[in-house]
């Protein structure tokens, strides 16, 4: 079952791909599958549609579930990082305290590896940040601040 729903959510995310403009070729090539299934996805062949209807119900979830669900499911980081990446809409922020004492802890929470330490402090790159907060809910100084970009100035 749990590879049925990872086909669900591949099978999502490459029609996420398709109505951004997407070849068939670029959507195999990001996804880590091969054309001919790509083409039996998009044309709605080869599917369990109980598979896709559970995997929806997944993208619905918060982003933390959805990203742990996800990475649960497929049991490699690639393949959670694309899917989170093409599924979740919402870009986001971070803003680092000057309170940090560049003790790790984030580093280590985030699952995607977007936070290294530069400097003794915190860095965040939020190019690929899903939005999990698991940086901010564990830094032991209430130093992380993530919002989606359009509340970033609020
Ligand atoms: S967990 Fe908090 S205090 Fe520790 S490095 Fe990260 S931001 Fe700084
Ligand atoms: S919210 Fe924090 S832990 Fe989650 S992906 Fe973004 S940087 Fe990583």
């Amino acid at each position: 079952m749990p590879k049925h729903i990872t086909s669900g959510l591949k099978y999502l995310a490459a029609v996420k791909l398709r109505e951004q403009g997407y070849f068939q070729k670029d959507i195999a090539d990001k996804l880590g599958m091969d054309r001919s299934t790509v083409s039996h996805y998009l044309n709605g062949r080869n599917l369990s549609w109980s598979s896709i209807e559970v995997a929806e119900s997944i993208t619905n979830c918060c982003n933390r579930d959805f990203l742990y669900m996800t990475y649960s499911l497929t049991g490699d980081l690639d393949n959670t990082r694309t899917i989170v990446g093409i599924l979740i809409e919402e870009e986001f922020q971070a803003k680092v305290k000057d309170t940090c004492i560049g003790c790790g802890v984030c580093v280590d929470a985030c699952l995607l590896k977007n936070i290294s330490i530069v400097d003794l402090k915190c860095n965040i790159n939020t190019d690929e940040c899903c939005g999990c907060l698991e940086c901010q809910l564990n830094c032991p100084t209430n130093s992380i601040k993530v919002l989606e970009v359009q509340n970033f100035n609020k």
